[in-house]
C-alpha cells in the first residue's frame, strides 16, 4: 500500500492507494497525533509527505517517509489530475487557495511561484467568526448561499447610477464599501455578512490570480483547495470573477488532494 499525505496549516489530506485504488481522506491539523496513530496500523506501507506539518509527522511515524517541497508536490498532483481529465494546458497560472493563497506559473514541465495574498481559507472562517460568532465550516458556507452582498458592496454601477461605466459596472469597486450607505435602511444578517467576506476573499485570490496570469501570459488559471469543498458560493464569486477579466477559470474535482498525490508521484520517480 501507498499512502501521499499533505500535512497543511489547517487540513491534513490523505491518498492512500491499494491495487491501483485510490481512497481520499482528511483530517483536522490538529489531530495530527490521530492521524500517526493510523499509520502505526500500516507499518509497511510507502508513505510521502508533503505540507508545512509533513517534519513534525515525521517525526511521530514508524515509516520512513519520502518527503517533497510542498510546491513541487502540488504541481505533480495537478499534472496528474490535468491528464486524467484529458484537459491538455500546458502554460498556466495555478492558485492554491488554502488556510492563505499561494499562486504560481506553469510552463510545460516546470513551475514558479508567482506570488499569493493572505486572503484564502483562514480568512474566510477568522473574519467571518469576527462578524458573526459562527466557527463550524459547514454552517458558514451553507449560510452563505442565502447571503446579499450587494446591500456590503459596492460596485461600480452604484457609484455611476446608471451613467455609462468605463469598466463592467458589475465589478465590485469597494468590498464592504456599501455599508454605510444602507446601514439605517437594512439590517445585515449573519448570511450578508458572510457571503461579503466571501466576496472579500475570492475577489482578492482572483485578482491577484489573473494579474500573475497576465504577467507570464497565461490564458487559464486552476483553482485548487480546501476553500472551495461544500462551497459553492465562493467557486461562483472566483469563476464568474475570472471570466468577467477575460480568463479561463479551471476547477480540479478533488484538487485539494494534489499535493498528497503529487509526493506519491515524486516518490514513485525518485
Ligand atoms: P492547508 O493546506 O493550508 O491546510 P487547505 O487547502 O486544506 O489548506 O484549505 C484549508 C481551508 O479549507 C480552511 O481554511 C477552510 O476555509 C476550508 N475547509 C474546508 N473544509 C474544512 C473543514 N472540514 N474544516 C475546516 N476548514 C475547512
Ligand atoms: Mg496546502
Amino acid at each position: 500500500m501507498k499512502i501521499g499525505i499533505d500535512a497543511g496549516g489547517t487540513l491534513i489530506k490523505i491518498v492512500q492507494i491499494e491495487n491501483n485504488e485510490r481512497t481520499f481522506k482528511k483530517y483536522k491539523s490538529t489531530e495530527i497525533e490521530k492521524v500517526a496513530e493510523w499509520l502505526k496500523a500500516y507499518p509497511d506501507a510507502q508513505v510521502a509527505l508533503t505540507g508545512g506539518k509533513a517534519t513534525y509527522l515525521q517525526s511521530l511515524i514508524p515509516q520512513q517517509a519520502f518527503q517533497s517541497i510542498e510546491f513541487d508536490a502540488t504541481f505533480k498532483g495537478i499534472q496528474t489530475f490535468l491528464l486524467e481529465q484529458g484537459k491538455s494546458i500546458d502554460k498556466f497560472v495555478f492558485s492554491n487557495v488554502g488556510t492563505g493563497t499561494s499562486i504560481h506559473f506553469v510552463n510545460g514541465d516546470t513551475q514558479i511561484r508567482a506570488g499569493g495574498t493572505g486572503a484564502g481559507g483562514g480568512m474566510m472562517q477568522g473574519l467571518s467568526y469576527l462578524l458573526t460568532g459562527i466557527e463550524d465550516y459547514d454552517k458558514l458556507t451553507s449560510l452563505a448561499k442565502q447571503g446579499d452582498r450587494d446591500i456590503i458592496d459596492l460596485k461600480v454601477k452604484h457609484i455611476y447610477k446608471g451613467d455609462k461605466t468605463p469598466i463592467p459596472g458589475e465589478l465590485t469597486a469597494a468590498n464592504f464599501g456599501n455599508v454605510l450607505h444602507n446601514k439605517d435602511i437594512h439590517q445585515f444578517s449573519d448570511a450578508d455578512k458572510i457571503a461579503a467576506v466571501l466576496g472579500v476573499v475570492g475577489e482578492t485570490v482572483t485578482t491577484v490570480s489573473i494579474h500573475a496570469a497576465r504577467e507570464f501570459g497565461a490564458e487559464y488559471v486552476v483553482y485548487i483547495g480546501s476553500s472551495f469543498l461544500n462551497n459553492d458560493l465562493l467557486r461562483d464569486i472566483v469563476m464568474n470573477y475570472t471570466v468577467l477579466r477575460n480568463f479561463k477559470p479551471h476547477f480540479i474535482p478533488n484538487g485539494e488532494y494534489s499535493g498528497a498525490l503529487g509526493t506519491l508521484g515524486l516518490m514513485d520517480e525518485a
